[in-house]
């Protein structure tokens, strides 16, 4: 899969975000909650990339100018556009709950963004629905269209159609989501409960969080599975003034870490 070029992306992401934010304001001014996102995904960014430089993939994330913003809204959604625009609405945070219940969102979605996953899906479709012409050409051509698949291709809007990550996709998004959470000082067995809690949510109108290609079943077995490895990376935060979390379980003993192989 030829990747689309990463400025040309970032640049589309930036604009795609103000566009949004221009429909969608903020809340404003914050409350405890949005405020939390703020603190969730400043140490999540700050966790991506600690372990980007750590594996050799400081290139992949360069340029990233990460903003975290929250928006009214009753869906139950949130994601990561390319160059580190992070969305969440309000919708997804009474199944957040808590700020470790909000990194496993915002670790699954970074995820996606910094694994390309996006990137792949947004070069597919100027395939399958442009007949694979550069992303300049398809802008300069076909601007709106462009504009829509890479929206649909977030998950920002549904016009085109669910387009669902692969199951593949899915997994590796889970299992960095749950190492960058973990780096951050979020206990990532907390995963679990919030996974649980996410598949009572399934109902017709799944969010992208929710495009389970894996079966809800499927995927939170996939993430148990994980753990022991995810937890190797967890160190509790310090203090924890913000965090109601569970402060009582003792750092895991550092082993070696394998990590996950980015593509
Ligand atoms: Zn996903």
């Amino acid at each position: 899969m030829k990747l689309l070029p990463n400025s040309m992306m970032h640049k589309l992401g930036s604009e795609s975000y103000t566009n949004f934010l221009k429909d969608n304001p903020p809340v404003n001014p914050p409350t405890i909650q949005s405020a939390m996102v703020t603190s969730v995904g400043r140490n999540t960014s700050m966790a991506v990339q600690k372990y980007m430089r750590d594996h050799g993939f400081a290139k992949r994330i360069e340029g990233y100018q990460w903003e975290f913003n929250v928006v009214e809204s009753p869906d139950v959604n949130a994601w990561c556009m390319p160059g580190g625009k992070v969305m969440v609405y309000t919708g997804i945070l009474p199944v957040t709950k808590d700020e470790a219940g909000l990194a496993v969102v915002l670790g699954h979605e970074i995820a996606h963004a910094i694994a390309d996953h996006g990137n792949e899906r947004m070069s597919q479709q100027l395939a399958v629905q442009l007949g694979g012409i550069s992303l300049a050409v398809a802008l300069e051509q076909k601007p709106q269209q462009t504009r829509d698949i890479f929206l649909a291709v977030y998950g920002v809007s549904s016009q085109l159609g669910q387009l669902a990550y692969s199951r593949q996709h899915e997994l590796e998004a889970d299992k960095l989501g749950l190492i960058f959470m973990a780096m951050a000082g979020y206990d990532p067995q907390r995963a679990v409960s919030f996974w649980q809690d996410m598949a009572l949510k399934g109902g017709n109108k799944p969010p992208e969080i929710l495009s389970t290609h894996p079966s809800d079943e499927r995927r939170i077995a996939q993430i148990r599975a994980f753990l022991p490895e995810a937890m190797k990376y967890y160190k509790p935060a310090q203090s924890s003034t913000t965090s109601p979390g569970n402060t009582s379980t003792p750092p895991a003993p550092s082993k070696p870490k394998t990590g996950v192989k980015i593509k």
